[in-house]
């Protein structure tokens, strides 16, 4: 080759390594934002999807006629001869909506019937028919559990903190879900895994003398979007937030490489901090399963973690790329050992002040 050439070729090497490296520096920024870009759309599609007529969404300040009602922060006027158990009233705590089914409502149900009360904490409030029901959505600012009652023709209801009903407020979520399976080894998906050891940790949570409130992101082969998953856990003002993973190696291929690790949140340097939470977990996992530790790992390049603002905790439980740990992880003994090592670290935070 002559010298001219090679010249040319070592600068056009040297560009492509620079571009190479730039596109890689940027290329998990730029995934993360098409991830949450795909994930609003999703939501905007769930919201109409199932409705006959497309909601209508509202002002509430245009539905609801302020007073100050000492008895119910909202009164809403029910059809006649409708009474609460005829209603089914349902509370998405995922998404913050809470959906009110009234039968034989009319079609435009707020110029018929009254709704009074405060605004306070609704965002948002449509209304849609589906077959002989009227349905009405509140969308709230934040994870309520709800207070029902009903005197003279309205349905009185009341929005109350999580922490004003249970001493103690956790979220678990079980990764991936749905059509993401998370690392998948010998017709194992992760995904299930990751559910399985979350329903066991809910059975032990069911039977736990504590008034501690649990909301799960997902009890099915559900797929809620990450901003869905974390927001659950800031909306509700969690103690604690517990992520359920395993674990693979970079190359996916079966090796030796097994144990747990938890990652945390270094950003957070709360007196009860994340770190600490998940060396509480770290510790009871490994007691509990009998694995090896593999430390913590510093996890704030993680949505769920970087945006939490509560103690958080993603706990890799297992390697799923190590033969003997994918057998182990794939039985339901090893779950229910894994759930007892996550419910032990609940016990032990709260013991320590969380
Ligand atoms: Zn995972």
């Amino acid at each position: 080759m002559d010298e001219r050439v090679l010249k040319w070729v070592t600068a056009f090497m040297a560009l492509l390594t620079v571009t190479v490296c730039v596109s890689l520096f940027f290329f998990p920024e730029l995934h993360e934002r098409s991830v949450l870009a795909a994930e609003n759309r999703l939501l905007r599609e769930q919201m109409y999807a199932g409705a006959e007529n497309a909601a209508v969404e509202q002002k509430p300040e245009e539905i609801v006629e302020q007073t100050d009602d000492k008895d119910a922060q909202l009164k809403i006027e029910l059809p006649e001869g409708i009474g609460l158990s005829d209603l089914t009233i349902e509370n998405y705590y995922l998404t913050q909506d809470v959906y009110i089914r009234i039968p034989k409502a009319e079609e435009d149900y707020f110029s018929h019937y009254s709704v009074q009360g405060s605004c306070n904490h609704i965002s948002a409030i449509s209304y849609y028919q589906e077959k002989e029901e009227g349905v009405i959505v509140l969308g709230l600012d934040r994870v309520y559990e709800l207070q029902e009652d009903y005197q003279n023709g309205n349905l009185y209801l009341n929005f109350l903190e999580p922490h004003e009903v249970y001493d103690k407020v956790v979220v678990v979520d079980a990764g991936h879900g749905g059509r993401a399976p998370g690392a998948s080894k010998m017709g194992i998906s992760e995904k299930d895994i990751d559910l399985a050891i979350l329903l066991e940790l809910k059975a032990v949570m069911e039977e736990s003398p504590g008034n501690i409130g649990v909301y799960y992101t997902r009890t099915d082969d559900s797929n809620p979007t990450l901003d869905q998953r974390v927001q659950l856990a800031n909306k509700v003002d969690a103690d604690l937030f517990i992520s359920i993973h395993n674990n693979s190696t970079a190359t996916g291929k079966f090796s030796n490489v097994s144990g747990t690790e938890v990652l945390f949140d270094e950003a957070d340097d709360s007196e009860l901090s994340s770190r600490r939470f998940a060396q509480i977990c770290l510790e009871q996992v490994t007691a509990a399963t009998g694995s090896s530790s593999r430390g913590l790992l510093e996890g704030d390049s993680i949505y769920i973690i970087r945006t939490s603002e509560v103690p958080v905790a993603l706990i890799e439980v297992g390697f799923m790329t190590n033969r003997q740990e994918l057998e182990l992880l794939n039985s339901q003994e090893y779950q229910r050992k894994a759930a007892e090592g996550i419910y032990a670290a609940i016990e032990q935070a709260f013991a320590e002040g969380y």
